[in-house]
């Protein structure tokens, strides 16, 4: 009988909430069966953060090489080559994370959709798949797409829309993260029957730490970790009528097939 392995594939490890305690969260994480983590990268200097953390574990971690819709504003034409010399290093294995986020608008529309444009460019030239993050943008962001034969996998991260969007873009050819949201009772509530009823083919889940603490563990104003992946592979365990060994497993193999690992 296997134990469970969790891979998570979105947390945020470079964030400053883990400064002080990075080592216990890994060994925790690990304890508590996750076998692979995705630091997701924010922007150039993120990524080189990023490839310094997992230098002496790269079985355990892999990484994103790229410029979030919030950095949008700082996007320039260099950063294209800078992308593409980082991610020669082994450990990088998507373009992200990138998309859009009109929800904040931390950086200009136009800037956002430009730097988005650029990076689907920069993984079909790598053949790196797309780490993508989508909020109150879906049309633009759909848009974006349109006239490209996409060659790579792309996983639109955090899902927390509507049947509708779910099901574009399971058409499109992408792949969805589902995180801790789906274990609010409040927030998640118009994804259970998606959830119950789904494929599960290109569904892959996610921390998003420090972000996103499932809220059904009720430790106030925590920050989410990775060890915490276990929440949200149950909730969907339930909805689904699975074991959490069958659900985790199926998820695992999704995670290391989007990754080509
Ligand atoms: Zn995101």
């Amino acid at each position: 009988m296997n134990s469970n392995s969790y891979f998570d594939i979105g947390a945020n490890l470079t964030h400053e909430s883990f400064d002080k305690d990075l080592i216990t969260v890994i060994k925790e994480a690990k304890q508590n069966n996750v076998k692979k983590i995705c630091i997701t990268s924010t922007s150039i200097e993120d990524t080189k953060v990023s490839l310094k953390l997992l230098e002496n574990d790269q079985n355990f971690f892999i990484t994103t090489c790229g410029i979030h819709p919030h950095n949008a504003d700082t996007f320039e034409e260099s950063n294209i080559d800078e992308i593409k010399n980082l991610s020669e290093h082994p450990s990088v294995k998507a373009i992200g994370e990138t998309g859009l986020d009109f929800n904040r608008n931390y950086s200009k529309k136009e800037n956002q959709i430009l730097c988005f444009k650029s990076q689907i460019g920069v993984a079909q030239d790598l053949n790196l798949p797309l780490f993508l993050h989508q909020r109150e943008a879906h049309k633009d962001f759909m848009d974006c797409f349109k006239n490209i034969d996409l060659k790579v996998n792309a996983v639109v991260h955090c899902f927390t829309g509507e049947k509708e969007e779910f099901y574009e873009y399971l058409d499109r050819g992408f792949w969805i993260g589902f995180t801790g949201w789906i274990c609010d009772p409040v927030r998640g509530k118009h994804m259970i029957d998606l959830i119950a009823n789904m494929p599960l083919e290109r569904i892959m889940i996610e921390t998003d730490s420090p972000y996103l603490l499932p809220k059904n563990l009720e430790i106030k104003g925590r920050r989410n970790e990775p060890k915490f992946i276990v929440e949200v592979a149950k909730k969907i365990a339930t909805l689904q009528n699975k074991s959490l060994e069958e659900i985790t497993q199926i998820f695992f193999e999704n995670s290391q097939k989007f990754f080509n690992l």
